[in-house]
């Protein structure tokens, strides 16, 4: 073949044609330097890819070959499923906006799954603010996995922008479900997605459950599955309800301003991973009986001194006075409430009775994260209501 009329691409083919007898001969203990370039090329390539999507696309390239879209285009030609062909042309979008993140996917510095998560939260913020932060970004693109770099990409959506991040986490809870299959040869298949707080909370239950014993063969998953089982077992035996058993906690760290709602404060982190919305944090500091608030940095003295739970008499008083959830019309049972300040301990409400409701936890949600107002007339009536313009307050006689 002429040597001018081969293309960058018509090369990197004939390397792949030369590739299965070259690698036969490599030592196996070196092949993680042939994964890891293998890597690279096809991050790199997607780079090319991203740009070479955007051009085509506006040349309306796709009509040639009778498709409406680029995204069905890029499914069918590209070999990719639904979901994977529309993120590639989203970030191609995204990446037109964020030129420093396209070049270092381009010269191998960041992964694409990095670039994924700076495209997501410019979509999320819009392009301008991340630009304004793609160094610093980008910096910690470098040393992370994707997986630890989308937590710092949120934790950035966060300071810009708590509404938007609350919106967020909102979305991302409406996804939540779990599946219990019927049996099947003896199996009964669990499946689902919960939320990162609810994610955290099954984790910190499960997990004093499922150590290993002294010469124990059972896999990882395997004692997960056989904590869930135990810790279920705890719950609906002849057991011990108040849980002689290990205690869990789960561990949220916060700053000072976080608690305090004020914008540009970070996100909460999870123990276990994942940023938790401002407001959620503040449901979870509410009533701290199974949360711990610790502080972030130099703030841990003073958010973990600061976080309190109710005092056993006041909660037994605030029992005693609410029997059950206090939201017009929910009659969920004690065990599934959490004591509600009116006004946030973080904002100086007292942790006293005339400032506690109970409420159960979907309706505990419903007045942090969801906007819900909740308060409690003269008379004892607890008045709900909700944040949109139609204001119509349910009433229930307390
Ligand atoms: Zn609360
Ligand atoms: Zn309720």
């Amino acid at each position: 073949m002429c040597r001018s009329s081969e293309t960058p691409l018509d090369r990197i083919m004939s390397g792949f044609n030369e590739l299965p007898g070259w690698l036969a001969e490599q030592p196996a203990g070196q092949l993680g330097e042939v994964i890891i370039k293998g890597r690279e090329i096809i991050d790199r390539t997607e780079a090319m890819a991203a740009e070479a999507t955007r051009r085509f696309e506006k040349a309306g390239g796709y009509k040639a070959d009778g498709f409406l879209g680029m995204v069905p285009w890029l499914r069918v030609k590209g070999k990719l499923s639904g979901g994977a062909a529309a993120e590639r042309v989203e970030v191609a979008h995204q990446l037109k906006e964020l030129p420093r993140t396209e070049e270092a996917l381009a010269r191998g510095q960041i992964g694409y799954q990095h670039a994924v998560a700076m495209a997501r939260t410019a979509e999320h913020l819009g392009a301008a603010q991340v630009r304004k932060a793609e160094v610093t970004l980008l910096k910690a693109a470098e040393t992370m996995d994707p997986g630890q770099f989308v937590g710092v990409a949120k934790n950035f959506e966060h300071r810009v922008d708590a509404q938007a991040a609350l919106a967020e986490a909102n979305r991302a809870h409406e996804r939540r479900y779990l599946r219990i299959g019927q049996p099947l040869d003896g199996l009964v298949r669990i499946d689902g997605l919960l939320d990162a707080e609810g994610g955290a909370i099954v984790r910190t239950a499960l997990e004093p459950f499922a150590k290993p014993a002294k010469g124990d063969t059972r896999t990882p998953e395997q004692r997960l599955a056989d904590g869930l089982v135990e810790r279920c077992q705890a719950e609906i035996g002849p057991g011990h309800p108040d849980g002689a058993g290990p205690r869990p906690q789960l561990i949220i760290k916060a700053s000072r301003d976080t608690l305090a709602g004020i914008g540009g404060a970070p996100a909460g982190e999870v123990e276990w991973g994942g940023t938790l919305p401002a407001e959620t944090v503040r449901r979870l500091a509410c009533d701290s009986a199974v949360t711990r608030i610790t502080g972030l940095g130099e703030l841990e003295q003073e958010v973990t001194h600061a976080g309190r739970s109710i005092p056993p008499a006041t909660r037994r008083a605030m029992v005693a006075r609410d029997h059950r959830c206090v939201f017009p019309g929910c009659d969920r049972p004690t065990p599934w409430c959490d004591g509600h300040h009116l006004v946030h301990w973080a904002d100086g409400g007292p942790t006293k009775l005339e400032n506690l409701g109970l409420v159960c936890r979907t309706h505990h949600r419903k007045v942090h994260e969801e906007g819900w107002k909740l308060r409690r007339e003269k008379d004892g009536r607890w008045i709900a209501t909700p944040p949109a313009r139609t204001v119509t307050a349910r009433i229930r006689s307390g």
